[in-house]
């Protein structure tokens, strides 16, 4: 029987003697992801393999709120929603105080898909997560773009003055912040195309 509980590198395969570990003990890759740049471009072979490490660190520690994260992007990446969002919910819960869970968050629950399309309750709610991760966070050029974003594609086709903050005022929110490039491409990749005209400068 195999050991669930080993953690293999996604990068070079080695098994790692601590399931606690962070980094590769044979070539350093990253084993724990909590953005989704460090997924990108990752097939999903080893996004599979992210997953069953995460799971083998969960049944050590359930509450390993790092690993909920991780399982949230990992799912995201697979464009598995609804489980992107139970992992996130879970994240949510174990750290309440940090912004990243919130945006990862509404992301899920957008599913891939148009602001426009979705019920006004699902979009209050990710309005809620962006609105947690501004209050908590406000550092991250990349959720107030994705709050405008949500904003502008949802009320504007559904003739509904949107509630503060305006548009304008998060793309000026975003404008002040520190822009991070390879974040930017994967929140772009995870909506249509037709959310970022002329938002993405
Ligand atoms: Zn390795």
């Amino acid at each position: 029987m195999t050991d669930v509980s080993v953690i293999e590198c996604p990068g070079c395969g080695f098994p790692q003697s601590s399931a606690s570990a962070r980094n590769c003990e044979q070539c350093g890759n990253l084993l724990i992801v909590q953005s989704l740049t460090f997924l990108d471009g990752a097939d999903e072979k080893s996004v599979r393999i992210h997953l069953k490490n995460y799971r083998a660190r969960l049944k050590d520690d359930p509450d390993d709120c790092a690993s909920h994260i991780g399982m949230g992007i990992c799912y995201l990446t697979l464009k598995l929603y609804d489980r992107a969002s139970e992992e996130l919910a879970k994240a949510v819960d174990l750290a309440p105080e940090s912004g990243d869970p919130y945006y990862y968050a509404a992301l899920a629950l957008l599913q891939g898909k148009r602001p426009r399309v979705h019920t006004h309750s699902c979009i209050k709610k990710v309005e809620e997560m962006l609105h947690a991760a501004e209050e908590l966070d406000g550092t991250k050029h990349i959720h107030c773009l994705l709050w405008a974003a949500v904003k502008r594609d949802y009320y504007d086709f559904n003739g509904m003055i949107p509630r503060p903050p305006s548009v304008d005022e998060l793309l000026s929110r975003a404008s002040q912040r520190e822009r991070n490039d390879g974040e930017l491409q994967c929140l772009e990749r995870l909506l249509p195309r037709e959310c970022w005209q002329g938002l993405m400068g």
